[in-house]
């Protein structure tokens, strides 16, 4: 069963066509890798289907429900899909442990207790229950990334959306996100993800899309279309990342 359905799907910014009638159904507990181009919509896609952007044309339906059918939906969907960003944004007053039990106690008016117990199982998941108690400034990128990943996690999302999770970090410090969302796709959450790790994408992607000035110009098997390239632009994108 399909969790995220774009039909006909638009996004416009003033004159700029950013997302064109994009047609896409991604299933229960896929893992689509999406890349191509910088401005080609990547994070646009992404942001359209937590509403963080609204959509011009067409429809979006998230779990059943349409983006555009007002505020009360919009607000079911923006708890149906996480998201990570490449810049972590953790809150830096907060602990790792506020930031992660943040979520649960705004949206599901969780007591300060359960919320918690949760966020610290959640920081053990990610391999940071020790470090619970500091600041994201006290922690390394790759540890603020999992911290972000766990509070993402926290309100119990169906489906997790990353935009470039790991490209704001050193190459040590990749590995060690990417060993988590690794885990998650063994777990068998839906997710989205937009990276230029290869070897992620051939490793844990069920699906490679490769988007090109708002479309979808290659959707296919990861293995396949990194190892034979369907098309000249993909093969030159690939040999550039
Ligand atoms: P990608 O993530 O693939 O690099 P984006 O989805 O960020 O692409 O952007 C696609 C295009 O939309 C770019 O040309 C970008 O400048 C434009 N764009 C994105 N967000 C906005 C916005 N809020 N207002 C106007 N243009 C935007
Ligand atoms: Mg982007």
């Amino acid at each position: 069963m399909s969790i995220i359905e774009f039909h006909k799907t638009s996004k416009i910014f003033g004159d700029l066509t950013v997302l064109d009638q994009v047609d896409l159904n991604i299933d229960q507990g896929e893992v689509v890798v999406l890349i191509g181009p910088s401005g080609s919509g990547k994070s646009t896609l992404l942001r359209c289907i937590n509403g963080l952007e609204t959509i011009s044309g067409g429809d979006l339906i998230v779990d059943g429900k349409s983006v555009k059918a007002g505020s009360k939906s919009l607000r079911a969907i923006r708890q149906e899909a996480g998201m990570v960003f490449q810049q972590f944004n953790l809150f830096p007053q907060m602990t790792a442990l506020q930031n992660v039990a943040f979520g649960p106690r705004q949206v599901r008016g969780a007591s300060r207790a359960e919320a918690e117990a949760q966020a610290l199982a959640l920081l053990d998941k990610v391999g940071l229950r020790e470090r619970a108690g500091h600041l994201p400034s006290e922690l390394s990128g790759g540890q603020q990334q999992r911290v972000a990943i766990a509070r993402a996690l926290a309100v119990r999302p169906k489906v997790m959306l990353f935009d470039e999770p790991t490209s704001a970090l050193d190459p040590e410090l990749k590995q060690e996100v990417l060993n988590v969302m690794r885990q998650l796709a063994q777990e068998g959450m839906t997710m989205v993800v937009v990276t230029h790790e290869m070897g992620f994408a051939k490793q844990v992607g069920s699906r490679l899309i490769f988007m090109e000035h708002g479309k979808i110009s290659v959707d296919g098997d990861p293995r396949e279309m990194i190892d034979h390239p369907p098309s000249e632009r993909l093969r030159d994108f690939l040999q550039h990342v």
